[in-house]
């Protein structure tokens, strides 16, 4: 009996540790996401304000473009892993694959996305816990 309680308590603190993990990387996602847009506008504005020729300002901006990109993805890698998303309709707690949260309408952290449980379509919203 003894033993099972403190098993039972080691998994409430992975879950908890989890959890944490969780909204740690979630804010993370939020934090790259504005280094990598406003680093995007510093290299359009420097491409549009200051003398150089033709063919830096044409690396600048795309350089802008490619990394902004890039960071996009890595975004919605964090948000597909990150908790879970909880179905609108069943409420049962899923990770899409990449592709869905890739091609899900979204509303900040909320998709429009098929629950594998009850595959029906809804705004679904991630959840951490
Ligand atoms: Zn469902």
């Amino acid at each position: 009996m003894e033993k099972k309680n403190k098993l039972e308590e080691e998994l409430v603190m992975i879950k908890k540790e989890k959890e944490e993990s969780d909204k740690r990387l979630l804010k993370f996602e939020i934090m790259f996401g504005i280094f990598s847009l406003a680093f995007m506008f510093v290299l359009i504005l420097i491409a549009a304000n200051l003398d150089m020729p033709t063919w830096l300002r044409v690396v600048l901006i795309v350089v802008g473009f490619a990394q902004f990109l890039a960071m996009m993805f890595v975004c919605i890698r964090i948000e597909q892993v990150a908790g879970h998303y909880e179905c609108k309709l069943c409420h049962e707690k899923y990770v899409p694959t990449y592709k869905q949260t890739l091609l899900a309408m979204h509303i900040g952290w909320t998709r429009y996305m098929k629950c594998p449980h009850c595959s029906q379509k809804s705004w679904d919203k991630k959840v951490t816990d």
